[in-house]
């Protein structure tokens, strides 16, 4: 691993460790770029709020902390300030000039709900509904669309328990939208970890069916996952297996 885009920092409440620990492990490992992409900040109407995001009052405190570090460690490695973010279309423009205020760099797509998240089920839910599965596509075909993200994390979280033909039919579209957008795919290394539903073998058949462009992803939520050379390992064995062409440096689309 060269870059990592994919970070996370302990405000999303289920992450460890100090951001220089994070930094010292990237060091350590000799990457030449270490993204911080903690949870975004939600603007949600009412009292509704996310458990696992940080809260709207840190995301400047964030970005302070980030900056503080790409300068203590100018010319070292680079350190970009990004966000993992999910496209809530009703919510997205109103938090979009926020994150650009606060000199957010680059934003990862990471739908972990559909629709505006409030009432919604987790994408990582089983479900067998291929109503649920068609939204989350087109969804993130949205999201692409905009030309805001710099890759799509996790893009295989939806985890339905359907018939194959039925998953193959919608995540091809997917994968035809990212390829038509020219974003990358992630093989997200805490799923591989994990044992999570993701990476899910089919959705990566469709992706190199697509020719999609493939990237590897921490999802560190401790300093040590920074660079995690086991689940690594299995990332690439499907990055052969299917012929993935593999972006060992993603091109960051600035916000
Ligand atoms: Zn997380
Ligand atoms: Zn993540």
């Amino acid at each position: 691993m060269i870059v990592n885009l994919h970070t996370h920092t302990p405000r999303c409440r289920h992450a460890v460790g100090a951001e220089q620990e994070y930094v010292e492990a990237a060091l350590a490992a000799k990457l030449e770029m270490l993204g911080f992409s903690d949870h975004t900040p939600y603007w949600f109407p009412g009292d509704y709020y996310s458990h696992m995001r940080m809260y709207p009052d840190q995301l400047q405190e964030y970005a302070d902390t980030v900056r503080k570090l790409q300068k203590q460690y100018e010319g070292k490695i680079r350190l970009p300030l990004g966000l993992e973010v999910e496209y809530y279309p009703t919510l997205f423009p109103e938090l979009l000039p926020r994150l650009q205020d606060a000199g957010i760099e680059y934003m990862l797509l990471g739908q972990h709900w559909c629709g505006d998240e409030m009432g919604e089920p987790y994408n990582g839910t089983a479900t067998d509904s291929e109503a649920h599965l068609a939204k989350y596509c087109s969804q993130v075909m949205d999201a692409m669309q905009t030309g805001l993200f710099t890759y799509v994390a996790h893009p295989d979280i939806l985890h339905f328990v359907g018939e194959d033909h039925i998953y193959k039919k919608h995540v091809s579209r997917l994968c035809k939208e990212a390829k038509a957008c020219n974003i990358p795919v992630e093989i997200n290394l805490l799923g591989v970890n994990e044992n999570r539903q993701y990476p899910k073998r089919l959705f990566w058949e469709a992706a190199a069916e697509e020719g999609c462009d493939v990237v590897i992803g921490s999802d560190a939520h401790k300093p040590s996952h920074v660079v995690h050379p086991e689940p690594e390992k299995k990332a690439l064995a499907i990055v052969s297996e299917f012929s993935l062409h593999l972006v060992e440096r993603p091109q960051l689309r600035r916000i």
